[in-house]
Formats: C-alpha cells, structure tokens, sequence
C-alpha cells in the first residue's frame, strides 16, 4: 500500500534543520513517509550524531544532494554559498524527485521546503507547502520586498538607501532598516547574497497553498493579522523539550546536565549564541571576565569555530567548577532544567522560543539577521529580557555584562511576564490550540492528497 509521501528541504544551516526535522518528525508520527533531503556536507554532519528514532521505522529516510562546494569550501561565505546552492541543487533535487517517482507506490505527494529555498517549490511542478523556520516579523518584512522597494527604502538589489525605522503596521515591531534580517551584513555583495535567498518569499506566498510557520499567533497578533493566509504551527519544539532532539551538526555534550543537578535551583546564567557567531579576542575575553565577575555558577557554549581567542591568564583554573563550559550543549534540555535562572543568548528564532516555552528571562546579544527583531520582541513586546549595550569602541564590557545580569536577576516584575509568555506560547501548541490544529489540518491534507493523486493514477490506468 502506499503512503503519503513527503519530500522536506531544509535551507542548509543549523538553525533551519532542526525545526523542520521536528516537522518531519511529526509528519512520521502519524504515519506519513518522509525524504528528508540534507546537502552532502550537512548530511555527514546530521547521521554522524543523534539520529531520529523514527528513522529506523522505514518512514523517515535521511538522504542528501551536492550543494556544488567541495567538503573544505567555506560556507560561511555567504555569496559564495548562495551562488553554489542555486546552480547546482535546483537540478540535482529535480532528478532525485524523477527517480523518486518512477519506484513502486513512493511516489511524491507533496514538497515540503523552506522560504529560503523557494525555488525547490516554484520549480518542481508538484504540490507543495511552503515552511518558515523563524519570527513572522522577519517574514513580514521579507514579504513587504516590493512594497519596500516601491517607497524607496530599499534597493532591488536589497540594499537600504537611508537609515529609517520600518514600521510594516501599526501594532508591528518597528525595524531600523539597517536590521532588515538580509541588510546587516558588513559588505555588499553579502547583502546582495542574502537577499536572493529571501526575495522569493512575496512569490512563495502568492502561489503556494499553505505556508506554514514555526510561531504561534500568542507570541506574534499582529505579524499574524497582516498575513492571515500564514498558518502558525509552532512553536514545534516546546511539545518535545524533553525528548532527544535530532539533526544537530556537533555531538551535544550531555556531562552538563549532571553539572547542572548539582547546581541550585534557579542559580545558572545559561550563555549560547547559535550556530554561526564568531567572536573575536577582545569581546571573548570581555565576556569570559564579566562571567567571572558576575560571580554566579554558569554554562557556556563555545562552539566549535565560535573563536580563535585564548581564554584570559588563569581562567579555567579561577572559575573552577563555578563555570561549566561545553562545545555543544543539549540546549532544549538544558533550558527546561531547573537550575537555570537567564539565558545569555543571541535571540535567534529557536532560542528564543526555546527560552519562552521554558520561561526563562533573556540577556539579548543579538549579532545579525533577525536576531535584533527577536530581540525587540524579548525586551520591547513581551519585557522578558534585558539588551547588552556597547561602549563607545563598540565592546560590550565585563562590568556591563555583570550589571545587566544583576538587574535581571533582580527583576520580579519581568521574572513574571516570563511565566505569563511561557503559559501562552505552550498552550497554543498543546490539543486546542491553534498551532496544534493547524498542524492537524495540514496533516491530514496531505494524507487526502495521496488518496486524490492514487485515485487519478487509478483513472489514468483503466
Ligand atoms: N543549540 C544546541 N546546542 C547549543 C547551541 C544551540 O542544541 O549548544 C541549538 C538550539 O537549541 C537551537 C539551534 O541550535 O535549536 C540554534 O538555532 P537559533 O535559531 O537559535 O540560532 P542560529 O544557529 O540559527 O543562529
């Protein structure tokens, strides 16, 4: 017999595979087939750490296409990636969907993708669904390209052509141009770059049947209200925090949950910052030594490639066991533990939602993209969250970060709205909340999809 069949293409980066592989893991939970289509380089890192355990059922198969670098090419060049990722994948994803569809009851249903690679739904000629990993404030903006262009704001390539504040509607949160999630960017042709990742999104929109997004009306009315045809369906990782999460590109290193259970309650400053941020020697050893004087039991992340400054004379010797510090942490776990206290995070879209549903009370350090439209909503919307400022060469200094750390430890007004927000992005995800029956109907079209498309195949036989 066959089964619904669907094809999911996250864009190639750590903060768009994970909430689309918690999708594709849902999609498996009730019973629908899932190709989920990594590039190469990605694939590699995915199967060599936690693999979905679903996977092993026959319903979720882990496959993967060339992204058109080789293994050793930097792919935090963002021109260089972009330009690689659309020659080569566009053709490479159309014969493996051709394959696909010549096997024995696996025919395709339904595509699956991410906004940013938009092209894998207008080219394919199959149904398909359009998925936005992050807020819906940036996709707002995203959306709002020709408007943006027509008011002279921005360029068509992108670029913004003075410094204003957007402010896409009344209730909205306004965005300094330069934030635009594709314009803060240090060179041009980077700008350039990330805006041909997004600027199909208006396209997108108009012609696919859902386009659904990992956020929830609770957390964005008026992002919402001015794109009722996006469907929240999130926020998907506050149902599974506690279960192992899958698709991460390092191995997670669970030596700090048992830190952690030493720790009192409510005690730990929790300090990530994604994916992809790079520090350099000054502001490292900045945070290093403001972590020192905060004085507080802390856990941080230092990714790999996160920087090539040494830790300050001493350190690790003078923070002892007061400091844990890991190179990849299970951070969904982490953030639902009970020794935490703050979040110390760079407000990309998964972390926020992650600290929310743990109703954990942010310290903002955003870097770029929509980072600084999270963090307006952390600490301008919803008041769960404090800004780190800089000085005046730019540094976020040691004294600043223990000041802001006190002031939001000390904050019960704030440690309250946490719980508040925390109680709202849950119980849209949970039966009967929107988000859930969003995603419900979403399911069971494509499960009736299979059955029209088998019926016309049946018709197109007799
Ligand atoms: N993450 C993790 N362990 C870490 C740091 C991050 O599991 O030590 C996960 C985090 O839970 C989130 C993702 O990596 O799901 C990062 O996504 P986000 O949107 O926050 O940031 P990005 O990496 O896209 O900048």
């Amino acid at each position: 017999m066959a089964k619904a069949h669907v094809v999911v293409i996250p864009y190639p980066a750590q903060g768009h595979v994970i909430p689309i592989m918690e999708l594709a893991q849902r999609l498996v939970q009730q019973g629908v087939k899932v190709t989920f289509i990594n590039t190469d380089f990605n694939h590699k890192l995915v199967t060599s750490n936690r693999l979905p355990k679903d996977g092993f059922s026959g319903l979720l198969q882990m496959i993967s296409v060339p992204d058109g670098l080789e293994p050793w090419d930097d792919r935090s060049d963002v021109w260089k990636f972009t330009t690689s990722i659309l020659q080569t994948m566009p053709g490479k994803l159309e014969q493996l969907i051709e394959t696909i569809n010549k096997e024995e009851n696996n025919k395709v249903t339904c595509i699956i993708a991410d906004v940013c690679m938009g092209w894998a739904i207008k080219n394919m000629g199959i149904r398909s669904a359009a998925f936005w990993p992050a807020s819906v404030a940036t996709l707002a903006a995203i959306l709002s390209i020709p408007k943006l262009i027509d008011d002279g704001i921005i360029n068509n390539k992108g670029l913004p052509l003075s410094d204003q504040i957007i402010q896409l509607s009344e209730t909205m949160p306004p965005i300094k141009s330069e934030n635009l999630g594709w314009a803060c960017f240090k060179d041009v042709p980077t700008i350039e770059s990330a805006f041909q990742i997004v600027k199909e999104g208006e396209e997108v929109y108009r012609m696919t049947e859902w386009f659904i997004c990992n956020s929830t009306s609770e957390l964005e009315p008026a992002a919402f209200s001015m794109y009722p045809k996006l469907l929240p369906i999130g926020p998907l990782l506050a149902s599974s925090r506690l279960a192992d999460q899958t698709g991460h590109f390092w191995q997670e290193d669970d030596t700090c949950l048992k830190w952690l259970d030493k720790q009192p309650t409510c005690s730990v400053i929790y300090i990530a910052f994604g994916s992809l941020t790079i520090f350099d020697q000054t502001q490292f050893e900045e945070l290093a030594l403001g972590l020192e004087l905060s004085n507080l039991p802390f856990l941080w992340v230092v990714r790999p490639g996160m920087t090539t400054a040494a830790y300050p004379d001493g350190y690790t010797d003078r923070v002892g066991s007061r400091g844990k510090i890991v190179s990849w942490a299970p951070q969904q776990k982490v953030l639902a533990h009970p020794s935490v206290a703050c979040f110390m995070s760079h407000c990309g879209w998964n972390s926020t939602i992650e600290g929310v549903t743990n109703g954990i009370p942010f310290l903002c350090w955003p870097f770029f993209c929509d980072q600084y439209n999270n963090e307006t909503y952390i600490c301008d919307i919803w008041k769960i969250g404090l800004r780190v400022n800089k000085d005046d060469s730019g540094i976020i200094t040691r004294g600043e970060i223990k000041r802001k750390l006190e002031q939001l430890l000390g904050d019960k007004m704030l440690q309250s709205k946490v719980l508040d927000m925390k109680e709202k992005a849950t119980s849209s995800v949970r039966k009967g909340g929107w988000s859930h029956k969003n995603l419900s109907n979403f399911i069971e079209w494509i499960q009736e999809e299979e059955k029209r498309q088998a019926m016309d195949d049946l018709a197109l036989k007799a």
